[in-house]
């Protein structure tokens, strides 16, 4: 629908009645400048992480944690509904006790079996935004508009994989033409669950943590809406951490590949999957931030024609290990490698190996890299004792840097500046994981030397410039 915009509110931007109170406010004033609009909501700040933790305690039979989880659960919403209600109070009363008696109930059920399935912790993880989308709908009703809580259960249909759904774009569309539509035809703001969606059976089911935004993309795509909005409490993507590199900005606009890159290397941007719908549908994403809603923000959209390769973000992620198979382990030793780590529930975030399988490294959480290495001792004791594979060496305590801008790993210009600026500087590079991906040249380094080496990439790409001057050259 043209002059739609779909906005989503974070988990903070919705943290209490206040804040709420200002997210009504802001659709209000946005409606100025777009002619209809679709609110996204999340959970309350916080509030997914109490119901999981619940859920997990209920299943150790630790009900009175998840009664307790209950009580704050329904103090919060009730003190939001208090600060909003007005003379809807009684009502949004009323559907907090409900949903909280829910919650209740499903963990008695889950401390009765002693079993948590994925498919039950998508029915309590999805309470935080059936809880939080009402109490929004009242404060975009108390800014003067008319709006409605909508359920996305009944408008994303998704697959089954409980915990990490995927849309399904036919009947999604469909339904959001059918129940959106009319709505935004009439004047009404839908106000929508974030998070959640429902398989073609009606259970639901939910998209993955910080799915929010990925909501937003997809039912912007349905009704192929003029643009997305990320209402956050950041001024938008920075172009390094702000607490490193004070000297950070804003950058002002991204193609939807660097932003899949830079939240795949961990910045704070958005949930990696959302930039699929949004491009395949050719609709721009906007970060804006609540505190700062007439600054600039970031522009997520597609990469104009001849636009200059250049490095828009330095990104950092700590607390890592690489793990290295040496030796002669002949094919397949890699796709067995990495199925090893999955099987021990570690998500490999990078890996690298020589074209004849000689060297195989894992990058890996520091958290995960005991286990994994246990698990490929046991997986690999044959080679081992063979001396196919001489040893399973471990380098603790590590995190990698990476220039992200698209197509930089094919500018060997880029990587041989970045290289050359950390080595004048001494910082010691363990691995390079050049080609893994076309979009940035993550490096391993020492965890403590990694604030000094986005300190210096950030320095030598010009990052903190006026906007204009980009990278050198
Ligand atoms: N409430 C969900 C979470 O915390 C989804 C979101 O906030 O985007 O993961
Ligand atoms: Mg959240």
């Amino acid at each position: 629908m043209k002059g739609t915009v779909v906005m989503k509110f974070g988990g903070t931007s919705v943290g209490d009645g206040e804040r709420i109170l200002g997210a009504g406010e802001l659709v209000g004033r946005s409606l100025k400048a777009a002619s209809a609009c679709v609110v996204v909501a999340s959970a309350m700040a916080g509030v997914t992480d109490l119901l999981i933790g619940a859920a997990e305690a209920a299943a150790h039979h630790e009900l009175a944690r998840a009664e307790a989880a209950a009580e704050v659960l329904r103090e919060r919403h009730l003190a939001t509904a208090e600060t909003i209600g007005g003379k809807e109070k009684g009502k949004l009363e009323e559907t907090i006790e409900t949903l909280v008696s829910r919650f209740l109930t499903l963990c008695r059920a889950i401390d009765a079996l002693g079993e948590l399935t994925p498919r039950t912790m998508d029915a309590v993880a999805s309470l935080g935004e059936r809880l939080s989308a009402p109490l929004v709908a009242a404060a975009v009703r108390r800014a003067g508009l008319r709006a409605r809580a909508l359920d996305a259960s009944s408008l994303i249909v998704t697959d089954e994989r409980f915990g990490a759904a995927s849309p399904l774009m036919e009947p999604t569309r469909e339904r959001c033409r059918a129940v959106l539509v009319p709505l935004l035809a009439e004047g009404v703001v839908p106000v929508v669950t974030g998070f959640i969606g429902a398989t073609r059976e009606g259970i639901t089911t939910t998209l993955g943590r910080g799915g929010s935004d990925y909501s937003a993309a997809i039912l912007g795509a349905a009704i192929e809406a003029e643009a997305i909005w990320i209402w956050t409490d950041v001024p938008g993507v920075m172009t390094a951490d702000p607490r490193v590199i004070p000297e950070a900005t804003t950058v002002p606009v991204l193609s939807y590949a660097e932003a899949v890159e830079l939240a795949h290397l961990g910045a704070k941007v958005i949930y990696p999957k959302t930039a699929l719908p949004a491009e395949e549908a050719g609709i721009p994403i906007r970060i804006r931030c609540t505190f700062r809603p007439e600054g600039p923000g970031t522009l997520i959209r597609s990469r104009p024609e001849g636009a200059p390769t250049t490095v828009r973000a330095v990104v950092c992620r700590k607390g890592l290990s690489l793990l290295r198979l040496a030796g002669k382990g002949g094919p397949g030793t890699a796709a067995r490698a990495f199925a090893t780590a999955a099987e021990v529930g570690a998500e490999a975030i990078l890996g690298t190996h020589s074209t004849s399988e000689q060297n195989i490294c894992l990058l890996l959480c520091r958290k995960d890299s005991e286990r994994v290495r246990i698990a490929l001792t046991q997986a690999f004791a044959a080679e081992l004792g063979r001396g196919e594979i001489n040893e399973i060496e471990v380098w603790d305590d590590l995190a990698v840097v990476a220039p992200v801008g698209e197509g930089i790993a094919s500018e060997p210009r880029i990587a041989a500046e970045a290289l050359l600026a950390l080595g004048e500087r001494d910082v010691e590079i363990l691995s390079i994981l050049h080609g893994a991906s076309p979009h940035s040249l993550p490096l391993v380094i020492p965890e403590s030397a990694a604030d000094d080496a986005v300190r210096i990439l950030h320095r030598h790409f010009r990052l903190g410039e006026p906007v204009g001057t980009g990278s050198r050259r």
